[in-house]
């Protein structure tokens, strides 16, 4: 692609960065960008510097928040025996979406994947193996998607949690295998929440 600026192509060439941008994209969104008043560019470009500055997650749960502790943490209606480990916060926003649950959660940050050299040490799973330690957590509830990757991590975790008091669970899988969390319609993952197994049922039928 040619370019008749350079401060064009740099704003092309960042904008492409993004998931899912290639560069046509790119430049159409760029040139959007040109044609709007320059309080709207500004608007935009500010809230990603102030988000990126100031974002905050959860102390306790890894959930991006406002505050140290997030809204769910710090709900003292939320059953604290209850902990739902999820992939990243969308996974937090789909089961908050169905309103069938009502304990707190742990984001991981991902899934352990040897292929694109995520292991366990880059996953936030430290943090949970200490709030089990604590006592309060009678059930994880594990609601990784159903991939390998997924499979990989729920297991890794299970291994860890040897000795300690916590009953494991995992999601009733009326999401189909490789769905991820984030499409099912909330019915169907309101429902699998409700409905989930002993993790232990989930690796014999593997
Ligand atoms: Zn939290």
């Amino acid at each position: 692609m040619e370019f008749s600026s350079k401060l064009l192509e740099n704003a092309v060439y960042e904008m492409s960065q993004l998931p899912g941008i290639g560069k046509r994209t790119a430049l159409r969104l760029v040139l959007h960008l040109l044609k709007q008043p320059e309080e709207r560019t500004n608007l935009l470009s500010n809230a990603l510097v102030k988000l990126k500055s100031e974002v905050n997650f959860c102390e306790c749960c890894n959930n991006i928040s406002d505050t140290k502790l997030c809204e769910i943490c710090a709900n003292p209606k939320r059953d604290e025996t209850l902990v739902c480990v999820v992939e990243d916060i969308r996974d937090v926003m789909a089961i908050e979406n169905t309103s069938q649950y009502n304990g707190l959660y742990h984001v991981l940050g991902g899934k352990i994947s040897p292929m694109e050299g995520v292991g366990p040490q880059d996953l936030n799973i430290n943090a949970l193996l200490k709030r089990v330690q604590k006592g309060t957590i009678s059930e994880l509830i594990f609601a990784l998607s159903s991939t390998m990757e997924g499979d990989t991590t729920n297991f890794y975790i299970y291994r860890q949690l040897e000795g300690m008091e916590v009953v494991t669970s995992t999601i009733a899988r009326g999401i189909s295998v490789g769905d991820e969390l984030e499409y099912a319609d909330e019915v169907t993952l309101g429902r699998s929440i409700l409905n989930r197994v002993p993790f232990e049922n989930s690796i014999k039928a593997g």
